[in-house]
């Protein structure tokens, strides 16, 4: 029996339908695209039950997306033989706003520059797209388990604020799609122009796209088919061209910069498997993308769609990179949660984290420029590798870039083998400094000694170098040192000044002093056998936490024990040789802890008090 129900479309689905056709217009054959993807999905979708509940391994029929331009109605058709919708399904997919991706895009339209087009196939509203060019749209569906003829489902709106649904029989399973073109937009019943597009946009689509041919000679109709038709990843590598490894990252990640490279891989043996992985041009290339994460690995099971994301595949400082993996031995019903827990993943992840090292260790050893860009995109992230891959730590660390005293520049170019390389014959450690930014770091008075024995540091100054530097404690036998830290080896390598110095009794009574005055705040003090031409300096514990990383903890909220150093003060300094002659009580307090408050601010860059420490200044400026 026929019903003809009347629906009225949510509220939301109106606004996007209109800012759609009027934001999206100069780039309108998006539509063939959008519906292409959807027709393809549905195939997927029934390939997937079908395999997944055993029914058959071999497929009952030729899948295809078929499609048909009939110039009499202005109307075009698009076919596939997949899933189907039931009424439900329709309701919900086509009528409602069906994820929350919908409202995000309504937001962000307005935004959006003609380039950004590919991102709408991101939101879950491509289909709307066919308004585009359509002042009618029909869905005529029926979903693949139910058998019956009449549960076919007829859907037609034309875009407004409604639309209708009514039951019709129809026989087979899957979707046809037939749009009524605008009288304005009739350029697109040409079947050149069809395949333009689709050769443009949708050449990797693995299922065989089909055009109805009307051969003028014998007046007869066939099937053309106009695409690859073959999983891109599953063609022999030499037979595929730059641009079509390009198209296809676009299309699985609405980038629109070309990827900087590509590995192609199958891999035989116990775990086979082929991979298609990109390393991109730009670390985020969307103000839609931030939130937005479907674009990183997409796994396929035996040529089968799986899911997206699937990110248990590698490891997170390598989220950067983009593509697919395609397995044959997980079961095609694999979940998130099994994909955690089996241990083929592990061996899979293994094997590509190998695989993307190598590459970007190429990278770095044979192409520079392209390296430079790699590491300004996706350095930070190698450089949390060091902390999170202990296994390829050694690797990892090859591949950072830094800067260093020698280097007169904030550029990162030099690697930890040109640093060996180039080390003084006596020196034994690799020698680093953290600070908050480049200037801090290069400015620091822990340098002045090695500057002057021409000993290079290298200057760190991201925030997450602390913390990496927590981890990273050798490369290639050689111990890292930071400089701010008590060590007996480097000062063998140092011409020793303070052998020059003499304690007199004078001395001594003012180091006296200030270990008096300072006693709650120090650990001890010192003549210092580093500095040059700063008066005073803190130096800490071997084991003591940065003071860098004790900011980032405190603003976690976590209350960390205040650090104690040792004060390091310069006898040859004019500042100190002054301060050993004041005799009067109040005075020297004054000038020892701005001393000391000085030495804090130099190596916290900030101060627990600082107007106290102005105050202080003010007080010694008038005197
Ligand atoms: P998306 O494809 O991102 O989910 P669309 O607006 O393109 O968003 O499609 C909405 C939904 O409508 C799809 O998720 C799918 O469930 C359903 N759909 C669209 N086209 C078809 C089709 N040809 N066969 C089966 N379902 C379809
Ligand atoms: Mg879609």
């Amino acid at each position: 029996m026929n019903t003809t129900e009347k629906y009225k479309f949510k509220s939301e689905t109106k606004q996007l339908l209109h800012l759609m056709i009027h934001s999206l217009y100069s780039n309108k054959e998006i539509f063939i695209r959008e519906l292409i993807s959807n027709a393809s999905d549905a195939i997927d979708k029934m390939r997937f039950t079908m395999l997944s509940k055993n029914i058959n391994d071999q497929l009952p029929y030729n899948m295809c997306i078929r499609i048909k331009i009939d110039k009499k109605e202005n109307k075009i058709i698009i076919s596939d033989n997949g899933i189907g919708m039931t009424k439900d399904e329709i309701i919900q997919n086509l009528g409602m706003i069906a994820n929350s991706g919908t409202k995000k895009f309504i937001q962000n339209i307005k935004n959006i520059n003609h380039q950004d087009y590919q991102f709408i196939g991101n939101f879950g509203v491509g289909f709307y797209s066919s308004f585009i060019v359509s002042k009618k749209v029909i869905v005529i569906t029926k979903h693949m388990d139910l058998k019956n003829e009449d549960y076919g489902i007829k859907w037609t709106s034309e875009g407004q604020g409604e639309y209708i649904i009514e039951t019709i029989t129809k026989k087979e399973h899957g979707t046809d799609i037939e749009l009524y073109l605008k009288d304005t937009e009739i350029e697109f019943l040409e079947d050149w122009k069809i395949k333009n597009i689709i050769q443009k946009y949708s050449n990797h689509i693995s299922i065989p796209i089909e055009i109805q041919q009307y051969d003028d000679k014998n007046k007869t109709l066939s099937w053309k088919q106009i695409n690859q038709g073959q999983a891109l990843w599953m063609r022999n590598k030499s037979e595929i061209h730059n641009k079509e490894y390009e198209e296809f990252y676009y299309s699985i990640t609405q980038d629109k910069n070309k990827p900087l490279t590509w590995i192609h891989s199958t891999v035989e043996g116990t775990h086979e498997y082929t991979c298609l992985l990109y390393i991109p041009n730009k670390s985020t290339w969307s103000i839609l993308d931030q939130e937005n994460k479907n674009n990183g690995l997409k796994l396929y099971v035996k040529k089968i769609y799986i899911m997206d994301d699937a990110n248990q595949f590698l490891p997170n400082y390598l989220r950067f990179i983009k593509g697919i993996l395609d397995t044959n031995h997980l079961p095609l019903n694999v979940s998130r949660e099994i994909l955690q827990d089996d241990k083929n993943t592990n061996i899979l992840k293994k094997s590509l984290t190998k695989r993307i090292l190598t590459l970007i260790k190429k990278i770095s050893t044979e192409e520079p420029e392209k390296y430079k860009v790699l590491w300004k995109e996706f350095g930070s992230m190698l450089k949390e590798g060091v902390a999170e891959d202990i296994q390829n730590q050694e690797t990892i660390a090859g591949l950072l870039r830094f800067t260093s005293i020698n280097h007169n520049s904030p550029e990162q170019t030099l690697s930890l083998n040109e640093y060996i390389n180039n080390m003084n014959k006596q020196q034994e450690k690799i020698y680093f400094i953290t600070a908050e930014n480049y200037e801090a770091a290069n400015t620091s008075p822990y340098l002045e000694i090695f500057r002057n024995n021409k000993i290079d540091v290298l200057l760190l100054s991201e925030r997450i170098d602390d913390w990496m530097m927590h981890y990273l404690t050798t490369f290639k036998n050689k111990k890292f040192q930071s400089i701010n830290k008590v060590d007996p080896d480097s000062e063998k390598l140092f011409n020793k000044i303070s052998d020059k110095i003499k304690i007199t009794p004078e001395k001594q009574k003012f180091l006296n002093k200030i270990q008096h005055i300072l006693q709650e705040n120090i650990i001890s003090v010192r003549f210092s056998k580093r500095l040059i031409n700063s008066p005073a300096v803190l130096i800490a514990n071997a084991h003591a936490i940065s003071p860098h990383m004790s900011k980032l903890f405190q603003a976690a909220g976590q209350k960390i024990p205040l650090t104690k150093y040792i004060f390091e003060i310069n006898p040859t300094h004019p500042l100190i040789q002054k301060m050993i002659s004041i005799q009067e009580t109040d005075k020297i307090n004054i000038w020892i802890q701005t001393l000391f408050d000085q030495a804090l601010l130099s190596t916290h860059g900030t101060l627990k008090n600082p107007n106290h420490f102005i105050k202080n200044i003010n007080q010694l400026l008038t005197d």
